[in-house]
């Protein structure tokens, strides 16, 4: 399912476009009891899960939307209703972050956010 936002946030992630990473949570409706803990644990920005009130279950609704290596929900549902693709596949989509992305990040939030350096000296940011 498409996010229906066509100005998504979470269109991009670290350089790469999200819709080619298949990084989302699956819900087995048959282990669902309905009580939507996942619905609420999924952040307010991201909105990941919607409800079905007919079926009384939990829907994915904005697989996009998903942040990609997140597992909350999927820890949260205490009747592992909730599956993710191997962490393989996340090892395999992290090597191919373009050279040098985590690092220009990295320096613009710590530069961005002085109250982040927990030390501050004269030494450079670490090479990648
Ligand atoms: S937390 Fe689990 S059981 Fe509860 S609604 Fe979500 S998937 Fe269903
Ligand atoms: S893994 Fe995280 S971001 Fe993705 S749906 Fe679950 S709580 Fe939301």
């Amino acid at each position: 399912m498409a996010n229906s936002n066509a100005a998504s946030p979470f269109a991009i992630w670290h350089g790469m476009e999200r819709k080619n990473i298949d990084w989302h949570p699956t819900v087995d409706e048959s282990k669902c009891t309905g009580c939507g803990l996942c619905v609420v644990t999924c952040g307010e920005k991201r909105n990941v899960f919607g409800y079905d009130l007919e079926k009384s279950k939990s829907v994915v609704m904005f697989p996009e939307n998903c942040m990609v290596g997140c597992n909350n929900c999927g820890v949260a549902c205490l009747w592992n209703a909730i599956s993710f693709p191997d962490m393989s596949y996340l090892k395999e989509m992290v090597e191919k972050i373009p050279a040098g992305q985590i690092q220009k990040e990295f320096q613009k939030k710590i530069t961005d956010n002085p109250a982040l350096i927990a030390a501050p000296s004269n030494a450079s940011f670490p090479k990648p």
